[in-house]
């Protein structure tokens, strides 16, 4: 059977009030604020960007929203979990100021925001259901305290999944730091001594300490490395690789499966909304502003995170003119993640799109 996969255009000329309506259309279509009961707790899940980037979503485009989910309940908030690596979202004092100086305060969303992995991450509850690369996914507490999920996903090229969208956004963006830790544990980057310029940037952002001064060029230390992939993106000079076949592959059925738990724990009162509003080579999680891939193509929703993420890199294709802009900023096959989650029963790539006027 198909999914529905509700699609509202926009352009890169919407003001924030266009972009609030469209968001509101679009979720409710999904039907997904009829199943919110009085009071229950709804989590929107988000990611409030980085210090420096510009491409996260707005709290103004989501005023429309979130006055929807609130006349359904008063239990609403907006959440995201810590980082693995060290920096502006690593606790929750630091998360909560980023997302206050992005605009993320109750004055503006009429809710309040709460960092749903505790203090410095800790927090966390471990549903269970063997799937083939993992047993158990270690999930943030406050999502799974929750009994509604909204996942609002700015869609990216990412460096290690290829795509980062509904899938990453609740597999990744819901885990606790144990959970992202044991997800990118089958990444094992390594450097190209020959390509190796040894200029140290990637030992100045290695959150791990992991790399270190080799003759002439650079090393990581398997044994400290964390697998999370910043020193892959900060290296201008190409040098550090992963294999991107094997270690993607393996990261995105984990990713899958970590997603599939989430899912699965809010029997059908889960629902995704996907901004191709500004898609940028790389995640959020980038301390700098990035220029567009593509032109703004809209806003799509769903209650299939499958379905979502195959209609949007469907989109991401026809909107460059048949090329694959993703696998343009890495040659990744970022359809491992969806076939896996179809494989495991996560959603479907079969879909009805829907264009609302
Ligand atoms: S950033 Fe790249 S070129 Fe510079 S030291 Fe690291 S691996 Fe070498
Ligand atoms: S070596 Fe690279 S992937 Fe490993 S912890 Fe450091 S920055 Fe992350």
């Amino acid at each position: 059977m198909k999914s529905k996969v509700y699609f509202v255009p926009a352009d890169g000329k919407e003001t924030a009030e266009s972009l609030a309506e469209k968001a509101k259309k679009a979720y409710l279509a999904t039907g997904l604020n009829d199943r919110i009961a009085e009071d229950e707790f709804a989590a929107l899940k988000i990611h409030f960007g980085e210090v420096g980037n510009t491409g996260y979503i707005k709290p103004q485009w989501l005023t429309g929203l979130i006055w929807e989910v609130r006349s359904k309940t008063k239990h609403a908030f907006l959440t995201d979990s810590n980082t693995l690596y060290v920096g502006n979202r690593s606790n929750s004092i630091d998360h909560l100021r980023l997302a206050w100086s992005h605009g993320f305060t109750p004055q503006t969303t009429g809710v309040p925001v709460i960092i749903a992995d505790g203090l410095i991450g800790h927090d966390k509850q471990e549903p269970r259901g063997a799937q083939s690369r993992t047993a158990s996914s270690k999930i943030a507490s406050g999502i799974l305290d929750s009994d509604v999920l909204v996942c609002l996903t700015h869609v990216t090229g990412h460096v290690q999944t290829g795509l980062g969208a509904a899938i990453k956004n609740l597999g990744m963006g819901c885990a606790s730091r144990a959970g992202k830790l044991d997800q990118h544990s089958v990444t094992h980057p390594r450097v190209n001594a020959k390509q190796c310029r040894n200029c140290g940037v990637c030992m100045a952002f290695c959150p791990e300490a992991a790399i270190v001064q080799a003759e002439g060029h650079v090393v990581i230390d398997p044994a400290k490395c964390i697998g999370c992939g910043e020193c892959l993106v900060v290296c201008k000079f190409g040098a550090i690789k992963m294999k991107w076949d094997e270690d993607s592959i393996r990261l995105q059925e984990k990713l899958a499966e970590y997603a599939w738990r989430v899912f699965t724990h809010f029997k059908g009162k889960a629902g995704f909304i996907n901004f191709l509003i500004q898609v940028t080579k790389d995640c959020d999680c980038m301390a700098k502003n990035q220029k567009r891939i593509v032109d703004d193509i809209g806003i799509l929703a769903s209650l299939d995170p499958v379905a979502i993420d195959k209609a949007t890199a469907d989109l991401l294709v026809e909107r460059g003119g048949g090329k694959d802009l993703l696998r343009a900023g890495y040659d990744i096959d970022w359809a491992a993640q969806l076939a896996h989650g179809e494989r495991i029963g996560l959603g479907t790539t079969k879909y009805t799109l829907v264009e609302l006027a």
